[in-house]
């Protein structure tokens, strides 16, 4: 029977260690400020963005919303991202995806300047991921490795297998297992005999978006079992890509949804946003 990985409980964790270090450097007068962009009406985007607002509030961060229309076009978009690059207030700046259809995703993530890109998905900090040298890890593969770390079990030699291969997720999650010198298989829709490679997992991270997507054939016996999906099931509830109920006998370990995998990223988030304001104040 496996136990559960409490995400709510780590996350609170880290975010009580991030408050500790913000008080420390409010006391030397430098306030910490995070900028978060929404574009448009998505509820699932307003939801996420007033959680991170929230978080702000609990470590001691300023947060400086920005709510834009969603007929809003590339070109204001990128103003105010290099408004707020410009802003010595501002030590992170988020702009929540999905965008709107008519903004360029990529664009705005690469005007976003690196130092202040505590979702880590500008490429030039996605190259210093891959070299393994950086400042900021994005926040969701971040939170797992946090998880994983929780467990007491050592990566390290482990058969590691992600399934999805996403920039955001599935590709950076990836290379952490692999820096903890985990041996790493990545999974996509196109992967073969994907039930088998994923029953050989000591660790196993789902993250492609689909409910009851994990079944008990796909864990190992006392696998670690992190689950990233966001989804609802047929009663419009929130639930991963794991089937919780069938897999949590053979799993050692498994993360549940909600109180997993999402209070992580946020925790995640500040760590980031409190590691820019240390940069950049030559704390680092
Ligand atoms: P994504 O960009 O849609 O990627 C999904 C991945 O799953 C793709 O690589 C896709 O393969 C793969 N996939 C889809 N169907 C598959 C199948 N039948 N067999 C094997 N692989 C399959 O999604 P994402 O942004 O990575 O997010 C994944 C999930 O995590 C979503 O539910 C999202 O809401 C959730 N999420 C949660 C958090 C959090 O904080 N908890 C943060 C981010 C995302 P191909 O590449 O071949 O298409």
């Amino acid at each position: 029977m496996a136990q559960i990985i409490d995400g709510k409980a780590i996350s609170a964790k880290v975010k009580a260690q991030v408050r500790e270090e913000a008080d420390k450097l409010k006391a030397r007068g430098i306030e910490i400020g995070l900028a978060v962009v929404i574009v448009g009406n998505n509820p699932a985007s307003r939801v996420y963005v007033n959680n991170k607002k929230k978080a702000c509030e609990e470590v001691g961060f300023t947060s400086y919303e920005y709510a834009l229309p969603e007929e809003t076009t590339e070109q204001e978009l990128l103003d105010l991202v290099n408004k707020l690059n410009a802003d010595d207030k501002v030590n992170g700046i988020l702009v929540q995806l999905p965008l709107p259809k008519q903004i360029n995703e990529t664009a705005v993530i690469n005007a976003i300047l690196p130092e202040k890109d505590v979702d880590a998905f500008h490429p030039e900090n996605v190259g210093h991921i891959m070299i393994g040298d950086f400042n900021f890890l994005p926040c969701t593969p971040a939170g797992v490795m946090e998880l994983i770390a929780e467990t007491g079990v050592d990566v390290c030699g482990k058969n590691c297998v992600v399934i999805g291969r996403s920039n955001i997720v599935g590709k950076p999650m990836a290379m952490l297992l692999l820096h903890k010198n985990g041996t790493v298989t990545i999974c996509h829709s196109r992967t073969k005999n994907l039930a088998e490679i994923c029953s050989n997992a000591d660790i196993l991270v789902a993250a492609v978006g689909k409910a009851k997507f994990v079944t008990p054939d796909m864990v190992k016996e006392g696998a670690v079992v992190i689950d990233v999906g966001m989804n609802r099931n047929e009663n419009g509830k929130l639930c991963g890509d794991v089937d919780y109920d069938a897999c949590f006998e053979k799993a050692g370990y498994i993360t549940p949804v909600p109180g997993g995998v999402g209070p992580m990223t946020i925790a995640m988030l500040m760590k980031n946003t409190l590691t820019a304001a240390k940069v950049k104040n030559g704390l680092m």
